[in-house]
């Protein structure tokens, strides 16, 4: 059973953490929030984090990946100046370089090339809904958080991109694709699913959005499963990482929607871990405590399945010992 620390601020948290399990470079994994977002994690806090580590005389960077949908995050110079306008002005890097097309693979799994400069990790994750995964916590910031495109677009998908009607034929995408899948035909491209590698390149260039994801190619259970694959297969490559888990401003979709969310309750906390699962099972146990219930309703997906596979995966274990601060 690990300990679990709640606290209603970042800093008995930040008494508590225990830096002497990380090394001399860490990779402090955040999700800055899509333009438009006003519910994302606040940047205070992540500087509080920040500032913590670099106290200790370690090396801290944000690290993040850019997103598989158009926009403001989707190449690492748009990415990084949202990241600047809402107030995260640390140093950051997106790891999957410019255009998210550079990855290592770890055990089939398409993850940001720059994972390799960190030697260890703190998530530092907004806990909320999430409309596919149910629940987006830890797990889903260092899995989607951390796959290139291409592995974003595995986890999301079975299924190639699709080119749209607004396509004008302008053959963007065909000159950005590498294995040469794409065709012109009066005017408008076309994917050979046969020869596609579902890099998902050609969602990122296309200036007209014609290039769209098929969300919905996985079953709900399927991208959890898929998400705890890139979990297993980060921790296994980098298995030093604390874990704070930030339940404050909950909305019912995750911080990629670039809107203004209504909060589902009142803030509940800040929670700290070394354990993964301890710290999401202890994360859902509050929301559902604090939402009566509402929570686990709430995008119709069962959100404790992902805890489930995780521990069925070896991943580790979720019982807790609560802690409060
Ligand atoms: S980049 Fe977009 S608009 Fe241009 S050919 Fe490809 S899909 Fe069509
Ligand atoms: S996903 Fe990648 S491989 Fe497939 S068509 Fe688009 S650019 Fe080409």
């Amino acid at each position: 059973m690990s300990q679990v620390f709640l606290a209603k601020n970042i800093e008995p948290i930040l008494e508590r953490i225990n830096l002497n399990l990380l090394g001399k470079n860490v990779g402090i994994k955040v999700h800055f929030g899509e333009r438009g977002c006003t519910t994302y994690i606040d940047p205070k806090l992540v500087r509080a984090v920040y500032d913590k580590v670099i106290a200790s005389g370690r090396k801290a960077t944000l690290i993040e990946c850019n997103v598989l949908y158009k926009g403001s995050r989707t190449n690492s110079t748009d990415h990084i100046k949202t990241a600047l306008e809402h107030g995260f002005n640390m140093p950051i890097d997106i790891v999957d370089g410019e255009m998210g097309d550079e990855f290592i693979d770890l055990d089939g799994c398409k993850v940001g090339r720059g994972l390799e400069k960190y030697d260890s990790l703190i998530v530092l994750s907004h806990v909320k809904g999430h409309q596919s995964a149910g629940y987006g916590g830890a797990i889903k910031n260092l899995a989607m958080g951390l796959g290139s495109r291409a592995g974003k677009l595995d986890m999301h998908s079975n299924l190639k991109p699709l080119i749209t009607p607004d396509c004008v034929g302008c053959g963007k995408c065909a000159r950005n694709c590498d294995v040469q899948a794409i065709r012109l035909e009066n005017k408008k491209a076309i994917i050979d699913h046969n020869i596609c590698v579902g890099c998902a390149m050609c969602i990122a260039v296309c200036p007209y959005g014609a290039v769209e994801v098929p969300w919905g190619g996985r079953t709900n259970e399927e991208l959890q499963r898929r998400m705890v694959e890139y979990t297993k297969a980060i921790l296994k490559f980098r298995p030093t990482a604390l874990y704070i888990n930030v339940l404050e401003n909950i909305t019912a979709l995750c911080d990629c929607y670039g809107m203004e969310q209504p909060t589902m309750m009142d803030d509940v906390g800040i929670l700290y871990s070394d354990e993964i699962l301890s710290i999401e099972q202890a994360s859902l146990d509050l929301l559902n405590h604090h939402s009566q219930g509402e929570f686990l309703k709430v995008n119709e997906i069962n959100k404790y399945r992902q805890i489930e596979l995780a521990e069925e995966a070896g991943l580790g274990n979720s019982k807790y010992e609560l802690i409060r601060l």
